[in-house]
């Protein structure tokens, strides 16, 4: 079968991507090639009774399948270059917030309306911050929460699904390239496109790394974030939350001048398991339906690596990190902030005692075993940090679970259309190592469409 545009990764930046085919150039033949499953087949096993920590299914529920790893995020669109990825840096600061505002526009007209853009413009906590030296960035946020974005998902997929052929449960084994056509070999046959748009996300990132090996890409990789989630009653940030819904909050640390940062804030929310090619570490989201809150809140604290030569595997040095808290933990490992001050492991016992009731169930122990001294010193000081502008995050009771890491795919070299060396070949989302959100991936897929429908024309 051959295709004007294959996509590949049904994530926000392919079905961007599909959209804009399909409402600009209805003509071109578009076919999109999902690892994972539609969505309404997309069920992760835990229950929380039968199942109560992640078995590592062939296909992770979670982050495969229509909707890619946002689908059952808490939906929130960052509007901003502040931070998200680097889209900008390729196509212009007003060009990517056009674009993001532009795929507000397409989620509100498909059942977002009626949700709230948050915005930090003009906030008091600004200056709250800089007065005990932290630095709350700038950014609107449309928090669709998760059973909203589910829906927005869903109304999307209904208007592509007779316009574009979409082959789920098929991922594309390899991708060759000769004579102006690129090959798409699946495990159910050989397909061809004279455009190819790449946007496997972060569990395709092994597999990206092979494509760009195989086809002479010149690829980079130096940066890692890692930390803990903290989870906490939401009372103690809602002063914060009610405003922002998310903040996204900089420290620098005393002792190192690393940079500490909050990240993913899901008030009300619930903390979860993230499963990456089998390494198990946590985030976090939650629902806009007023009934499904909890009574906590829940944020990253992450600090950043960047490694510099003859080091390249940044990302190897995320996932063994991780795995010593699947080693000791047999997935995430959850403790109290007062058991870590201590130095001492919590345990079930002190964890049912606690005051914070956890969302997720994971295993008590001690996070000092896991996470290198460096990191841990750094989010210690940030919660005191934090306790200043939200009295009681330093709590005893406060819980921490371990370890969150946010891998990043290795930066493809690409030109200002996000094209590769090889044309006709785009790579987008977060798969390129430029975006690391669901506002920059799906603008990012607007914005690759656009220039092959240009480009076609
Ligand atoms: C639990 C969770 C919560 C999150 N919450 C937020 C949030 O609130 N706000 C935010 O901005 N970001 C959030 N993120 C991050 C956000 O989901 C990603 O930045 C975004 O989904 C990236 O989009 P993408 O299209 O680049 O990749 P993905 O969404 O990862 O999609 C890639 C798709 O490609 C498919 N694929 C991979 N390899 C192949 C292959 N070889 N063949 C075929 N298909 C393949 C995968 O199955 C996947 O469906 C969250 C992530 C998680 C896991």
């Amino acid at each position: 079968m051959k295709y004007d545009v294959a996509i590949i990764g049904a994530g926000p930046g392919g079905i961007f991507s599909a959209y804009e085919f399909v409402k600009k150039a209805p003509d071109l033949k578009v076919a999109v090639f999902e690892a994972g499953y539609p969505l309404e087949k997309r069920k992760c096993p835990i229950d929380g009774v039968n199942v109560k920590s992640c078995i590592s299914c062939h296909t992770c529920a979670i982050m495969n399948g229509f909707g890619g790893a946002g689908a059952f995020s808490d939906g929130k669109y960052n509007i901003t270059n502040d931070f998200g990825g680097t889209l900008y840096e390729y196509i212009g600061r007003d060009k990517a917030i056009e674009l993001m505002n532009y795929v507000d526009e397409i989620n509100m007209s498909h059942g977002g309306a009626g949700t709230k853009m948050y915005s930090t413009a003009g906030s008091e906590f600004k200056k709250l911050c800089m007065q005990n030296k932290l630095t709350l960035l700038d950014a609107s946020v449309r928090h669709l929460g998760t059973d909203i974005n589910y829906v927005v998902l869903e109304n999307i997929y209904n208007e592509l699904k007779d316009k574009v052929d979409f082959f789920f449960h098929r991922p594309v084994l390899s991708l060759e390239h000769s004579a102006n056509t690129f090959k798409l070999v699946t495990k159910d046959g050989e397909f061809e496109a004279k455009q190819c748009i790449v946007s496997v996300g972060r569990s395709g990132s092994s597999w990206m790394e092979n494509v760009c090996k195989e086809l002479e890409i010149p690829t980079h990789s130096n940066r890692v974030d890692i930390g803990v989630r903290v989870e906490l009653p939401a009372i103690i940030f809602e002063h914060l939350t009610s405003e922002l819904y998310e903040s996204k909050i900089v420290y620098q640390t005393e002792k190192f001048e690393d940079h500490v940062r909050t990240f993913c804030m899901n008030p009300h929310g619930a903390v979860v398991n993230e499963n990456t090619n089998g390494i198990v570490t946590v985030n976090g989201h939650s629902y806009e339906d007023p009934e499904k809150h909890t009574d906590n809140t829940n944020f990253a604290l992450l600090v950043s690596k960047h490694f510099s030569e003859p080091f390249k595997d940044s990302n190897g040095y995320g996932e063994s990190i991780a795995k010593l808290s699947n080693m000791l933990g047999g997935g995430v490992i959850v403790q109290r902030f007062g058991d870590l001050e201590r130095g001492r492991r919590s345990n079930e016992k002190r964890i049912a005692e606690s005051t914070v009731r956890p969302t997720l169930a994971a295993t008590p122990g001690d996070l000092s075993l896991v996470l290198p001294k460096r990191i841990l010193d750094g989010i210690i000081e940030m919660i005191y940090a934090l306790d200043k502008i939200a009295p009681g995050t330093a709590n005893e009771d406060t819980l921490l679970y371990g370890v969150e890491v946010k891998f990043y795919n290795m930066e493809v070299e690409l030109d200002n259309n996000l094209e590769t060396r090889i044309p006709g070949l785009y790579i987008i989302g977060d798969g390129s190592g430029v975006t690391h959100s669901l506002s920059h991936a799906s603008a990012s897929g607007v914005f690759v469409a656009n220039k092959i429908i240009d480009k076609l024309a």
